[in-house]
């Protein structure tokens, strides 16, 4: 079932899935109404991120039910980025949309992205106007990223936006040569360039379960989106050590001055110590944040596939056709 692979679909819609089985049933249902209102041919492609719970039982019988759905399972859980890029490699449509399964990016909106698709942007994302549902703390600690983002980093990285979008296949093709281990997918199709436009919308509360993303999880986001998208961190590096070698400068010269003109000179290693470990601090601070550079650097040269599928369903004819389509080969994508 599925496509036959000539006839690429209109619309490819990439949901990265995990542990959502509270949801599933009115993601469906939402997707099948939005389907009945967009013109052309639309898949949907559901990636189920390692869940532990029954979401990929459910993802890949919708799969195998009904021909626009298709479904990808990972072999564990590799985080919504590279659930998404497992997504986005397997989607053929002309315009792939790409959101959340909670529908807390509500459906109706790609209608609105279409639109300006239509209309020739290559790639329209999502702003949100308002955000229900999230905590205060999470507003805030995202405001002040967005805002830190915006100043570091090289390329402009749209503010309050999130991975809802709709992408037009020219520039998810240049997204699929980027296969950077550290992902910061939004970051990313900042990055392509293209026309790029913003649709305003009111984020939903979660439909049900709850936040895949604890702030420990949150944290590291934000530092890969940093990392990733500006090395402001090393010249902040470079900047506080020179700041401080100064300072131990001035100080020595103050305490070699003070030796020279006054008699109440105070002998002890007190002033040393200062100097020492400030200039201990500033190394130490540099190393680290060298660190963080050479610990991507490392992880670049591994060389290792993104991710790894270890079934799936609905995807190509072939594998339609053999007796199991949720066969065991693994299929592995570098
Ligand atoms: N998600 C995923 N893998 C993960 C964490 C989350 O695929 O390791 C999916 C999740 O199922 C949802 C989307 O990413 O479809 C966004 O997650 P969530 O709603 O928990 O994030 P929030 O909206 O709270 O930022
Ligand atoms: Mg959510």
């Amino acid at each position: 079932m599925g496509f036959p692979v000539a006839a690429r679909p209109t619309y490819s819609i990439v949901i990265p899935v995990f542990n959502e089985q509270a949801v599933l049933p009115l993601l469906f249902h939402r997707l099948d109404r939005l389907m009945e209102q967009m013109h052309g041919t639309t898949e949907v492609i559901l990636v189920d991120d390692g869940s532990s719970d029954c979401s990929p039982i459910i993802l890949c019988a919708r799969a195998r039910s009904d021909p626009r759905y298709r479904f990808i399972g990972l072999s564990r859980n590799f985080g919504q980025q590279l659930a998404m890029t497992a997504g986005l490699d397997a989607a053929r449509g002309e315009a792939v949309i790409l959101m959340d399964a909670d529908l807390q990016d509500p459906p109706e909106v790609v209608l609105q992205m279409i639109g300006k698709w239509r209309e020739g942007f290559e790639i329209v994302y999502a702003r949100r106007k308002t955000r229900a549902g999230e905590s205060r703390f999470k507003l805030a600690t995202a405001a002040l990223f967005y805002k830190l983002m915006s100043k570091l980093s090289a390329v402009e990285i749209p503010q309050n936006v999130g991975d809802f979008r709709l992408v037009d296949h020219k520039a998810l093709a240049v997204f699929r040569e980027m296969r950077e281990q550290d992902r910061f997918v939004r970051g990313m199709f900042a990055w392509v360039g293209f026309r790029q436009t913003a649709i305003e919308f009111d984020r939903d509360e979660r439909a049900a379960g709850e936040t895949k993303w604890p702030v420990s999880k949150l944290i590291r986001l934000a530092i890969n989106g940093l990392v990733s998208f500006s090395d402001a961190p090393l010249r902040l590096a470079l900047w506080m050590g020179m700041g401080v070698s100064a300072f131990g400068f001035l100080y020595g010269l103050y305490v070699i001055v003070t030796r020279l003109v006054s008699s109440d000179y105070v002998p002890g290693w007190a002033s040393t110590i200062v100097v020492v470990a400030f200039l201990g601090g500033a190394n130490m601070m540099l190393t680290g944040i060298m660190g963080l550079y050479i610990g991507r650097i490392h992880n670049e040269v591994k060389r290792r596939p993104l991710y790894i599928v270890s079934r799936s369903a609905g995807l190509e004819e072939s594998e339609a056709a053999a007796p199991s389509s949720m066969d065991e080969r693994p299929a592995r994508r570098a």
